[in-house]
């Protein structure tokens, strides 16, 4: 009597098992973490240049399956180390403008991953396309990397690696990147994707030919504002934020944003240069921006000025050093109530959290 009803139950059990055990497995994941938050170029107390580093993939990889690395300032290959990230290991890099300190760190990532892996493969740099300034002069990425170790071919140091080890391009790191640039527009684009990861840009403003990012998976989603700020120089505005960076992080989950602190502002005594204050957005400003776009954590860095500094140089900070509650209250004061990260370098968040 109970015989239909058991073998009926066991089908049932075998059937959810291979339903439930490879979606178990396959739980996907998402980990950001800062891996520089150094603001501006000016160094201080071993912090590294800015950049952020997204990783995603599921418990068996421990979200290691694909690797974005967002912006590379001064030291962000030693920082890649302490996560156990090798050169080789990361699928593109996004360059969100090319100010050095956001950039110089490339050099060094590249040629060791030249010198190691030099048959490959080659790594995407995704940029901006070359854009006139106004005041005449291009900014260009593509030269950028095309010119990446000139240096060091100059010194001979590439054609004397490459004469040791001749799996290693005889053009130098700059053969290992493909890279692939884009115009920037005022409505999200895409302009990578990988399987179920998928990268978007915006222009914004900071200078020209900056752009800010979003990732998309399935474990959620991360929008990278670089320095952006809004398209408006200076005040009167109604915000230091970018509108379009706030298009782009409609609904996401983590933002993670450059930030300055509004002690610094012109009429405060810091002696800053206005054109370099306002072109960066104010953490109380980011706290309301955040809160507008519905976000779960706000992840400030590249803070200026650095936690317990007390000169962003050359300029005083008034008051004397700032304390990550400082920051965080900021942040508050523009309405936020979600997660704040006062950034610090290897600071991360996982999604979903554990
Ligand atoms: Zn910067």
């Amino acid at each position: 009597m109970n015989k239909i009803p058991l073998t009926a139950t066991a089908l049932t059990l075998a059937l959810v098992a291979m339903i439930a055990v490879p979606t178990a497995q396959a739980a996907p994941c998402l980990i950001v973490t800062l891996t520089g938050t150094q603001g501006g170029p000016q160094a201080f107390n071993g912090l590294a240049g800015p950049g952020t580093l997204v990783r995603y993939g599921d418990d068996g990889n421990n979200c290691g399956a694909v690797m974005l690395q967002f912006d590379a300032g001064r030291g962000t290959m030693m920082r890649l180390s302490q996560l156990g990230v090798g050169p080789s290991r990361l699928n593109a890099i996004f360059f969100t403008h090319m100010h050095n300190d956001h950039t110089e760190g490339f050099a060094d990532l590249i040629q060791l991953r030249w010198s190691f892996y030099g048959t490959g493969p080659k790594i995407d740099a995704v940029c901006s396309s070359d854009i006139v300034s106004p005041l005449g002069f291009t900014v260009s990425c593509k030269k950028f990397i095309i010119h990446i170790a000139d240096a060091f071919i100059q010194s001979g140091e590439i054609a004397e690696r490459h004469s040791e080890v001749k799996d290693r391009t005889a053009g130098g790191p700059a053969d290992l990147v493909n890279t692939i640039t884009f115009e920037p527009k005022d409505e999200p684009q895409f302009v990578w994707s990988s399987g179920a990861v998928r990268v978007s840009a915006i222009r914004s403003s900071h200078m020209v030919g900056h752009v800010s990012y979003r990732v998309d998976t399935p474990a959620g989603s991360v929008v990278i504002g670089g320095d952006a700020s809004n398209d408006v120089p200076a005040p009167p505005r109604a915000s230091s934020t970018s509108d379009q960076v706030e298009k782009l992080a409609k609904g996401a989950d983590i933002i993670v944003h450059s930030t300055i602190h509004p002690i610094m502002g012109p009429d405060k005594g810091s002696g800053m240069f206005p054109y370099a204050y306002y072109r960066q957005s104010t953490a109380a400003d980011l706290g309301a921006m955040a809160k507008r776009a519905g976000a779960k954590y706000l992840m400030l860095t590249h803070l200026i000025p650095p936690i317990g500094a007390d000169r962003q140089d050359p300029f005083k900070v008034p008051g004397g050093p700032l304390t990550e509650a400082d920051y965080r209250k900021a942040a508050q004061d523009g309405g936020f109530t979600g997660i704040i990260i006062v950034g610090t370098d290897l600071v991360s968040v996982r999604l979903p959290a554990k």
